[in-house]
């Protein structure tokens, strides 16, 4: 086994034998991607056995399989490469036949990495935003919108833009996985750059974002909008039985499919749903995927021959009460057991068991048949490391401006930033526009100063066909986007639905990410000394 490191984190071999894993592992290598199809030849081992043997020795596996030949490698299969790197534990090995095929995979992302962030490195940019995803894309466009001359980067390491509120509906059958993707380059607003690059560290003080590639940048005006962490391996064993042994989690892309097919699979025993502690991304995220489960088994008639247990480290159902009632007629339908105060510690796949430690210090072993996760989330480490975060790891912005408290240059919005709203991408499309406005008033020296209420939406998905359309803001302050007689958010409605499943989608990427501000348009007040006057024809 000849194995070349390529670079930090990453090397590649020529085919591994059943033998060689132990060896692996022995190296310290975290993660293991089979880069050859299974069936090239009699004599090699099947990309399931390498997984079983990877797996008890506690590395992570991937089969990514790249046809023999000259052609090159597709963009597809580079995207996916690229997202198996994104969240691998280091280092990672890759291997094929020969090894070659793993070396042209490393190339073809290094090549493609190069020539977006060619020329970037050292680059002094006037906005500089920090992620790709709803946040990022959403203020980039926001921005263009309101002044195409400005000189704005975009730094995102991932060629895949997620939509990720449509993954409840991927794990419920209802969207293809491949509706929620797009190319990232498709997303990025005309006339905005953007770095192909992960952000390694800040230095507000100097004005500076350091690369991992090594480049650093500087900038006029920085956005934070590098989303949440999903901490998976804060539960002991749920990352080894992911996507096994009836483990599934609508939070991950890769896993969200799976569900459906567990759910569509179950006829009898015991379905358990977690939720984690707050913050989380979707709050209502947990919950939506047991009543839409529960929805299928019940049109099914096998509900009655399946117990329902929903175990959650919170000790409410929905954290604004005007929505609790039609979600308990629901919990009813569904004869489902809330457990509150449980918070998932550990899953043992395959003995099929979940273990919650109660608030009171209970310790509470459950078996399953299905076990949903929505896995604990914090700040990513790389801001949580740096200047700008909070105590509690978070970018710390003024909850109305979402202008950072001592960094008077620098942004944050989306599931990074402290404010203590809901964490949406419903949020997003009315945090953006304050950004944009904030962040050219500044340039510009203008007096006004936009605000950002709270506003925060989840709709809970409580049946195929009907959701409770949760829209608020801080302080659980009732905010409805149209009147109650067209759609009435506290109860179950059809209109709901068709929102959830036909429209949001269109609004997210045909409006929020061209930065089409509709029902968005942010207030604005004129700034004199500390007083604030709202300013005429702005959105109150
Ligand atoms: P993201 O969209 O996650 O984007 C963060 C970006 O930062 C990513 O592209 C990431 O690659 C990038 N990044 C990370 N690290 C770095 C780095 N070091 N350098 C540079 N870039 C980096 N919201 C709703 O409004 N309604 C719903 O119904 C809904 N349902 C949901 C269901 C599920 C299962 C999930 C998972 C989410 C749901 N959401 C929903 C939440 C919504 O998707 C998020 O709140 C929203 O995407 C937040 O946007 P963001 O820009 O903060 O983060």
């Amino acid at each position: 086994m000849q194995i070349d490191t390529l670079a930090i984190g990453f090397s590649v071999s020529g085919q591994l034998e059943p033998g060689d894993v132990e060896r692996v592992s022995e190296l310290g290598f975290k993660t293991l991607i089979n880069n050859r199809p299974d069936d090239e030849a009699a004599d090699q081992p099947t990309s399931d056995e390498l997984k079983v043997l990877a797996e008890s020795a506690g590395i992570d596996y991937h089969h990514l399989p790249i046809e023999a030949g000259p052609q090159p490698i597709p963009v597809a299969t580079v995207n996916q490469f690229d997202a198996i790197m994104a969240d691998a534990k280091k280092p990672v090995l890759a291997f094929c036949r020969t090894g070659n095929r793993s070396t042209k995979l490393w190339e073809r992302r290094s090549d493609i990495s190069t020539k977006n962030s060619s020329g970037q490195a050292g680059r002094h940019v006037q906005v500089l935003i920090i992620g790709g995803g709803a946040g990022g894309l959403a203020t980039a466009a926001s921005l263009r919108k309101r002044d195409s001359d400005l000189d704005i980067a975009v730094v995102e390491p991932r060629d895949t833009h997620y939509y990720q509120p449509g993954w409840t509906l991927v794990g419920a059958g209802v969207f293809r996985p491949e509706a929620t993707l797009r190319p990232m380059q498709s997303l990025i607003p005309k006339g905005v750059s953007w770095i192909s690059d992960a952000v390694a560290g800040f230095e507000p003080q100097r004005n500076v974002v350091r690369l991992a590639s090594g480049a650093e940048l500087t900038y006029e005006c920085l956005v934070v909008a590098a989303g949440i962490k999903l901490d998976w391996d804060k539960v002991d064993g749920l990352r080894e039985s992911l996507g096994k042994h009836g483990v599934t989690s609508n939070y991950d892309i890769n896993f969200a499919p799976g569900t459906w097919q567990l759910v569509k699979g179950l006829k009898a025993g015991r379905a358990v749903f977690t939720q984690p502690p707050m913050p989380i991304k979707c709050a209502g995220a947990p919950q939506k995927a047991l009543y839409l489960s529960a929805d299928y088994w019940q049109r099914q008639g096998t509900l009655k021959d399946i117990d329902i247990d929903f175990y959650n480290a919170g000790g409410v159902l929905f954290g604004v009460p005007d929505y609790v009632p039609a979600l308990e007629a629901y919990i009813r339908k569904y004869d489902a057991n809330v457990h509150f105060n449980h918070n998932l510690v550990a899953v043992d796949g395959p003995g099929g068991k979940a273990r919650f430690a109660g608030s009171d210090g209970s310790d509470v072993e459950v078996e399953f048949d299905f076990l949903h996760v929505s896995p604990p989330q914090c700040a990513p480490d790389f801001i949580r490391e740096s200047g700008l975060a909070n105590e509690a790891g978070w970018v710390d912005v003024d909850q109305t401006t979402l202008r950072h408290v001592r960094y008077p240059n620098v942004y944050s919005l989306g599931d990074v930033c402290s404010t203590p709203n809901a964490k949406t991408a419903a949020a997003v499309r009315k945090q953006a526009p304050v950004v944009a406005h904030n962040i050219l008033a500044m340039l510009s020296n203008e007096n006004t100063v936009a605000q950002y209420d709270g506003y925060g939406s989840c709709p809970l998905t409580v049946e195929r066909g009907r959701v409770v359309l949760a829209e608020f803001g801080y302080g659980g302050k009732l905010l409805p986007s149209v009147p109650a007689w067209l759609l009435n958010g506290k109860s179950a409605t059809r209109a709901g639905w068709l929102l959830k499943a036909h429209l949001l989608k269109p609004i997210y990427y045909d409006l929020m990410l061209k930065g089409h501000e509709w029902l968005a348009a942010p207030e604005i007040l004129a700034r004199s000394g500390d007083e604030s006057t709202p300013v005429a024809g702005s959105q109150t």
